[in-house]
């Protein structure tokens, strides 16, 4: 593997102690959890305690006031080594940036400590039954009452759908409009909110992803974030961020897959001899081999433009895309060199299979990615004439 340059030795600590708390508080449970449906949320408070979550958060919420990106990184990469499902990258580096750089003080003081201790698990709910894609399609809607906001409507696939204590929905604000929208933080308590159901899925066993319901929810006017027609601009910054968290969580899937193919490999035997030793088998490996190091290179150099706060809307897609694209070559790749086994449930590679199938359709598919890339190129049709 190459070498991985954006690492300091502090960083490298960091990862040992990841890895070890991991093998403690995540080995023992991800059958369990794989077969409720989720994670416990006594995994979440011990990630709180660890200091894993929003370490960026200022020291008088609970946090370490540590904003380095790349402490993320490894989280995401260590943790997807043991359950992808464990969705605590979505509350690092997708929910929690909205209160941290757009929050209030007000809204800071009421919901950071909870969030950094894993009180509140965080969730985000753009998608629709009627669109994802195309969020200027969203129908859930928000009315202005003055001192508070009505809220009606109903999300789907929603990661941490059940788990969760906090929301951040984005809603229609004016029906004459479809550009305004507004991003609410929404309590798992306010009366009118219901969880659907807990959608079962090909693959991520252990992360919940639901249906959210709105009835008359009432909104006080304090948990608006943003001016409540800036929806879009706050999620165009944000999902820079979360396709790049994104991608490493991905690559170090397909890591994985590699590292256990690997295994496999040297000690199934066919004809008289290991499988690894195939001239078919060694190609694939090498080829596999320089897509992830080209790869690494590639998420660590766009993780640190991201550092820099020069990570372009155009780099945060293309890495994305890329990413998630190799990914799903190379666990397509590693169950072929499993054989039978692959297919087999007890082979930890069926579950890298299903589960990086998702890497390509959420956080924007690959062909919205494509769009974004294009566009940035000057290739924009709806600039036909
Ligand atoms: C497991 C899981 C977890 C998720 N978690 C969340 C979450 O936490 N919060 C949240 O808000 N959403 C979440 N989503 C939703 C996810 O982001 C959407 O499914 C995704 O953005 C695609 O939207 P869609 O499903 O409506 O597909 P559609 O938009 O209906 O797309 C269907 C197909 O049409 C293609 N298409 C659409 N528009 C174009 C175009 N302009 N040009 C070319 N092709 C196009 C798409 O690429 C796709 O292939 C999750 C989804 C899943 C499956």
């Amino acid at each position: 593997m190459l070498k991985r340059r954006i690492f300091e030795e502090e960083h490298e600590i960091f990862r040992a102690s990841v890895r070890k708390w991991a093998e403690q508080n995540m080995a023992p449970h991800i059958e369990a959890w794989n077969e409720a449906g989720q994670v416990s949320k006594e995994v979440w408070l011990s990630a709180g305690e660890n200091g894993f979550l929003a370490m960026y958060a200022d020291e008088k919420y609970g946090g370490l006031g540590l904003d380095d990106f790349r402490y993320d990184m490894i989280l995401n990469e260590e943790l997807t080594n043991f359950d992808s499902g464990f969705f605590l990258p979505l509350h690092n580096r997708i929910v929690a940036p909205y209160l941290h750089k757009s929050g209030t003080e007000e809204q800071k003081d009421r919901f950071m400590p909870d969030v950094v201790s894993g009180k509140r698990i965080l969730a985000i709910g753009m998608t629709e039954p009627g669109t994802g894609s195309d969020l200027a399609a969203i129908r859930t809607r928000a009315d202005n009452k003055g001192d508070h906001w009505v809220l009606n409507g109903s999300k789907t696939y929603i990661s941490n759908g059940q788990i969760a204590g906090l929301y951040l929905i984005a809603a229609r604000t004016d029906p004459a409009d479809p550009r305004a929208i507004g991003l609410f933080w929404v309590e798992e308590e306010r009366a009118g909110f219901t969880k659907g159901r807990n959608l079962k899925k090909m693959g991520l066993q252990s992360q919940d992803t639901s249906e959210l319901f709105f009835e008359d929810v009432v909104i006080p006017a304090e948990n608006l974030l943003g001016n409540g027609r800036d929806g879009f601009k706050l999620m165009m910054k944000n999902l820079a961020e979360e396709r790049m968290i994104g991608a490493s969580g991905y690559l170090a899937r397909a890591e994985r897959a590699f590292t256990v193919t690997m295994e496999f490999i040297t000690e199934r035997r066919a004809f008289g001899q290991p499988i690894g030793t195939f001239q078919n088998s060694r190609f694939k490996m090498a080829e596999m081999r320089t897509k992830l190091d080209a790869a690494w290179a590639f998420v660590d150099h766009c993780a640190t433009e991201h550092m820099e706060g020069a990570l372009s809307s155009e780099h945060a897609a293309e890495v994305k895309l890329f990413v998630s694209e190799i990914e799903g070559e190379i666990v397509d790749a590693c169950v072929q060199l499993h054989g039978g086994a692959g297919y087999m449930q007890e082979y930890e590679i069926s579950r890298h299979y299903v589960d990086a199938r998702i890497s390509r359709i959420y956080a924007g598919t690959s062909e919205i990615m494509k769009e974004i890339i294009g566009r940035g190129l000057g290739l924009d049709d709806r600039k036909r004439n």
